[in-house]
């Protein structure tokens, strides 16, 4: 087999989409060895954590994993397995493609921008201090000593760090992702005026970088602004370049632009590992029912077949998921249809294959 690759099918319509993407992948016929591990609710029942050790090792020796969602328990301490993941990996870059396809009616036509999010650091990074406890008492002491900040005594806080060092290796992969993906025009997302010692930094590090990429254009607008255009022109944008919290709240806003999380892709990237996700959640109140739309998950597959270097069966997968949204005939019923995820999947592979043997 070629390629090596841990697949973690995930909580709720995960084994549902994992399973509709494996049989697209395997049609595309590149010779994967599938490595199943475990992670999310079955995990936690099964080995008795969310992330177990040995999921992250077979990570570790493939270097290449792609994902099904997962669930994180509300409440009882548990740290989300996708932020684990990114942090334990180091995958500090999250791509997030967002374009118009065909046969799925949107306000706007012609969306194509990619969303290149940081993913370690900001108010994801996990510091947090709850409300009534020692460490946030203390938290409350020490700021009033260093700042005269009062903070109230039924607070609970969460902090944002942005390093120097974390926001030009960001924006340097932006860069360097626009270019290689022959993309022309960076738009960086923050509000340094309020935030001027987090975003501040982000949006200095954009403005230090961006003259080493002459051939890319870069511009920067207030978040807040940036939600008022892309919701009226989003059309207009080519690679946007965000700190964590905003790159996930734009991310579900560009999925809704373009026809729903059913068909948004993504990938987590750092310098040696790659996780390959859809940007939906477990979907719990369709699990089980082969109502789930695996678009998302097989174009995170297109992606992570790009990044293993076979771009012709990249091609050949979104090929064939273009092809089977343009004829409308099978799609489930997110979009309108009622076709099951495992049917879908069929057809796109059936589409894949047949572009790949050249179009009749
Ligand atoms: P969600 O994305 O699971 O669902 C939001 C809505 O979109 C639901 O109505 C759902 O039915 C629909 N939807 C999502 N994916 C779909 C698909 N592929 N096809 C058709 N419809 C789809 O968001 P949520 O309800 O906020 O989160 C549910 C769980 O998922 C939570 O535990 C959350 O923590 C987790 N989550 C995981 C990930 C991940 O693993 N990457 C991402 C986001 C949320």
């Amino acid at each position: 087999m070629a390629h090596r690759i841990v697949l973690i099918a995930g909580d709720g319509i995960g084994p549902e989409v994992a399973a509709a993407t494996r049989l697209v992948l395997d049609a595309a016929d590149v010779g994967i060895e599938w490595i199943e591990m475990p992670a999310g609710a079955a995990a936690l029942e099964t080995d008795g954590a969310l992330l177990p050790p040995h999921t992250l090792d077979a990570i570790r020796d493939c270097r290449v994993a792609i994902k099904g969602p997962i669930t994180t328990p509300v409440g009882g301490g548990f740290r989300s397995v996708n932020v684990a993941l990114r942090q334990d990996l180091d995958l500090f870059a999250a791509i997030r493609p967002a374009r118009s396809l065909p046969g799925v009616p949107t306000r706007h036509v012609g969306v194509d921008l990619v969303i290149v999010r940081e993913n370690t650091e900001d108010l994801y990074q996990g510091i947090e201090f709850e409300r009534g406890t020692d460490a946030a008492a203390a938290l409350r002491r020490r700021l009033r000593e260093i700042g005269g900040f009062e903070l109230k005594e039924d607070a609970g806080v969460t902090l944002k760090p942005i390093s120097v060092t974390g926001a030009h290796r960001i924006v340097r992969f932006a860069f360097e992702y626009a270019r290689s993906h022959r993309r022309h025009h960076i738009t960086v997302g923050h509000k340094a005026n309020v935030m001027r010692f987090s975003d501040g930094i982000f949006l200095e590090a954009a403005q230090q970088d961006a003259p080493d990429f002459p051939d890319i254009a870069m511009d920067a607008i207030q978040i807040d602004h940036l939600s008022a255009r892309l919701a009226r022109s989003p059309e207009r944008f080519d690679v946007l370049l965000l700190p964590n919290l905003y790159g996930d709240i734009i991310s579900d806003l560009c999925a809704g632009l373009v026809g729903g999380l059913g068909l948004i892709p993504g990938a987590n990237i750092g310098w040696e590992y790659a996780v390959f996700e859809a940007v939906h959640g477990s979907a719990p109140d369709i699990a089980g029912q082969q109502k789930a739309n695996p678009v998302a998950m097989i174009l995170s597959g297109a992606m992570m077949l790009r990044h293993l270097g076979e771009l012709d069966a990249a091609e050949n997968v979104e090929w064939g998921v273009d092809e089977t949204l343009r004829k409308g005939q099978v799609r489930t019923p997110d979009l309108g249809g009622t076709a099951t995820t495992m049917a879908f999947a069929e057809a796109i592979a059936a589409e894949a294959v047949a572009w790949e043997h050249g179009p009749s």
